[in-house]
């Protein structure tokens, strides 16, 4: 996904939006501390727009920083993001009028998680990691390995349904195709659904035997928002805060019923999680209950009711028969 001229309108495009006085932030990404990594730029000084960049790891969604920022603000989007803005404003959380969304046309991000074990080799072992039409190329002490894309990209990426923002305001790059690799998106939750319901259960089980409860998952969500998360109610206290495993699997649970019709599949909460808890064989498995029993799906509609707000006769007659 890298395009330096593409960059290059970016910056413009920020520098131009702040010193004009036509946005008081710009939300975007810079170049992270760490190899093939990058990390949220939030600047209201146009001289920093220079370190922005588009690159195929821009992994955040950065519509989770929009809640909190005062003032119109300019935030650069992929596919999925522009589906949680959309949300945001469903939900009234955010305004349209307050943002200038700068869309990316978006080729799918890369999994370094997935590279290190094709290769074997820890990332800090790699030189560069390059796309090339469906090709992810990895060179190596000066030699190149291809790997084709459903190998080498996140899963969530592989089923994209909206690479290119339907919503914007400034539109960076040539619009690009939804996914043509939605089998090889699916493959964990087939595997999961091939299972017993006693093997899926000790799965799950051990999965989350590991999870710390540090609500990174949580936290990095743009679908969840609630001032007061339930965790933290102590009357009633519906978790302990000790990680115990029912706790957990009861946390995540919980979360994904919070997040239906919201969750844009965006794959944040997978990659935030510290232990790298499967947590997107949960939310895309009710991401897809919802597709399936409401005909909804999160940010894709911009005239659509917020899926939670209105009901039809005819589907509460499915829900209930
Ligand atoms: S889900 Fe789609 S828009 Fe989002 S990062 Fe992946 S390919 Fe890009
Ligand atoms: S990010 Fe992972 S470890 Fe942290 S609460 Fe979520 S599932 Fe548990
Ligand atoms: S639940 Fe996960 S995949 Fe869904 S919107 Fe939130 S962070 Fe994205």
């Amino acid at each position: 996904m890298i395009n330096s001229a593409r960059q290059q309108r970016l910056i413009d495009e920020a520098k131009a939006l702040l010193k004009q006085g036509k946005v008081r932030w710009i939300i975007g990404f810079e170049a992270g501390s760490l190899k093939f990594t990058t990390t949220p730029l939030i600047t209201a000084d146009a001289g920093d727009t220079s370190r922005l960049v588009i690159n195929s790891f821009i992994v955040n969604n950065l519509s989770n920083f929009l809640p909190e920022l005062e003032g119109r603000i300019g935030i650069v989007a992929k596919g999925c993001d522009s589906r949680s803005i959309v949300s945001l404003i469903q939900d009234s959380k955010v305004r349209r009028e307050d943002v200038v969304i700068l869309a990316v046309p978006c080729s799918g991000l890369i999994d370094l998680a997935k590279v290190e074990q094709l290769i074997g080799k820890d990332r800090d072992e790699i030189d560069a990691i390059s796309r090339k039409d469906d090709k992810v190329i990895v060179t190596l002490a000066g030699a190149k390995r291809e790997f084709s894309i459903s190998e080498a990209l996140y899963d969530n990426c592989l089923a994209c349904e909206l690479p290119t923002p339907q919503e914007y305001d400034i539109l960076l790059g040539e619009p690009i195709l939804p996914s043509n690799e939605p089998a090889a998106g699916q493959k964990k939750l087939d595997e999961l659904k091939k299972m017993s319901p006693e093997a899926r259960w000790q799965f799950w089980k051990k999965e989350l035997e590991r999870c710390i409860r540090c609500y990174a998952c949580r936290n990095a969500c743009p679908a969840c928002y609630c001032q007061r998360c339930f965790v933290e109610e102590t009357e009633p206290q519906w978790l302990l805060p000790i990680p115990h495993w029912q706790d957990n699997l009861m946390f995540q649970i919980t979360m994904d019923i919070h997040v239906a019709g919201r969750c844009t599949d965006c794959g944040e909460c997978q990659r935030a999680c510290p232990v790298n808890i499967p947590l997107r064989s949960l939310t895309k498995e009710m991401y897809d209950i919802v597709a399936d029993l409401f005909h909804f799906k999160a940010g894709m509609d911009k005239e659509a009711l917020p899926l939670m707000t209105h009901y039809e006769q005819e589907e509460a007659e499915d829900l209930i028969g």
